[in-house]
C-alpha cells in the first residue's frame, strides 16, 4: 500500500475493514439479475458522490444540478473543518430512491461511481506530483452480498471494464486530489473561511448555479480569461468541472491557477479601504453618543491615521 494512502482516506466506506487489492488481484465474485440478494445492495445504500456523479445524474433525470440535489441527495460534512460532501438520499428504511424491485437500478447507465465499484473500493489517488497513480483497491464482504459466494473469478481490471468505471475514474482524479491536499494540509491551516465551503459546494456539486456564477460580470471583471473558456464552459458540464477545480486550488490553496485582470486586485483593496472608513466612521458615531472623551481621542486618531496613509 502506498504511504500516501490511509484507511481513513477511503471515499467509499463500509463497517468491514477490507483487505488491500492491486489491479492485477483477482476476486471471486458475480453479480446478475436472479440472484438471490438481487437489490439487497441498494436496500443499503450508502453512496457517496462526486461531481462527475452529480453530472451523470443530470443526464439520467434531466434535472439541472440545484434539483438534483435536492430530490436525490443529502449533504455531510467531510472533516471537521465541515468541508461539505453529499450522498445518494435513500428511504428511511436506507433504500436507494433509484431502486426498482423490477427492474433493479432505473439509472443504470448513469449509477454513480461507488456503485459500479461495488464490492471494491477504489484507493488510486494520485498526488499532483506523483509520477505515476498507484492504484489500490479494497474488497467489501458484507453479510447481505451473496455474489461473493459465486464461481466466477475475475481480474480487477475486467471487473473494472465490465462496470464501465474509467471515465467515471478519470473525471473523479482531480476532486479527489483536491480533498487529498486539503487533508494532507492538517489542522495548522485552519478551517477555510464559509465563502470557499460555499464555493467548494457550488463548484462541486450545484454546477449549474455556479456556470451562472463563473459567467457573471463581476467574475469577467475579476479574471482575465479567453472568451473560448468561457464558451466551453457555458457549453459543457465537464469543462465547467474542471475549470471549478482551477478555482478551488486558487481559492483554498492559493495557488496561481487563473490569472486575474490587471486592476482587479486594486479595485478589491480599494473596496476594503473603503469598507475600512465607512465602519470607522460608524464606529465613531456609536462612542460618540456615549463618551465625548473617547469620541475627541478617536477622532483625532483617525485624523491622524489619514494623514499617515496618504504620505
Ligand atoms: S443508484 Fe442504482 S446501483 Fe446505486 S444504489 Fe441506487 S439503485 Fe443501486
Ligand atoms: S450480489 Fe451483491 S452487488 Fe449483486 S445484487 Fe446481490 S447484494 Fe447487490
Amino acid at each position: 500500500m502506498s504511504d500516501d494512502i490511509k484507511i481513513e482516506d477511503i471515499p467509499f466506506r463500509s463497517d468491514v475493514i477490507p483487505a488491500i487489492l492491486d489491479p492485477n488481484s483477482d476476486i471471486k465474485f458475480n453479480c446478475y439479475k436472479g440472484i438471490s440478494c438481487y437489490n439487497a445492495c441498494c436496500k443499503h445504500a450508502d453512496i457517496t458522490l462526486t461531481p462527475y456523479d452529480i453530472i451523470r445524474l443530470k443526464e439520467a433525470t434531466g434535472k439541472a444540478s440545484t434539483e438534483v440535489l435536492k430530490d436525490h441527495t443529502v449533504p455531510f460534512t467531510m472533516d471537521a473543518d465541515g468541508m461539505p460532501g453529499i450522498k445518494l438520499r435513500t428511504t428511511d428504511e436506507g433504500a436507494c430512491l433509484f431502486m426498482d424491485e423490477d427492474v433493479g437500478c432505473s439509472i443504470y447507465g448513469n449509477r454513480p461511481t461507488a456503485c459500479r465499484y461495488y464490492p471494491l473500493g477504489n484507493l488510486s489517488m494520485k498526488k499532483t506530483d506523483a509520477a505515476h497513480e498507484n492504484q489500490h483497491f479494497v474488497l467489501v464482504k458484507e453479510d447481505h452480498c451473496k455474489g461473493h459466494e459465486e464461481d466466477r473469478s475475475i481480474n480487477i481490471q475486467d471487473y473494472r471494464k465490465e462496470q464501465g468505471v474509467e471515465d467515471y475514474d478519470k473525471n473523479n482524479l482531480e476532486y479527489f486530489q483536491l480533498i487529498l491536499k486539503k487533508k494532507s494540509m492538517g489542522p495548522g491551516v485552519g478551517r477555510p473561511p464559509e465563502m470557499s465551503l460555499q464555493l467548494f459546494f457550488m463548484a462541486c456539486f450545484d454546477m449549474d448555479r455556479f456556470r451562472r456564477f463563473a459567467l457573471s460580470d463581476a467574475f469577467k471583471q475579476t479574471y482575465k480569461l479567453d472568451e473560448d473558456l468561457y464558451n466551453n464552459i457555458d457549453k459543457d458540464d465537464v469543462e465547467l468541472m474542471y475549470f471549478g477545480f482551477r478555482l478551488l486550488r486558487h481559492v483554498l490553496f492559493g495557488e496561481i491557477t487563473l490569472p486575474e485582470q490587471e486592476d482587479a486586485y486594486k479595485k478589491r483593496m480599494e473596496e476594503r479601504k473603503e469598507i475600512y472608513e465607512l465602519r470607522q466612521k460608524i464606529e465613531i458615531e456609536r462612542i460618540k453618543q456615549k463618551d465625548p472623551y473617547m469620541s475627541y481621542k478617536l477622532e483625532v486618531e483617525s485624523e491622524q491615521e489619514n494623514k499617515d496613509s496618504k504620505k
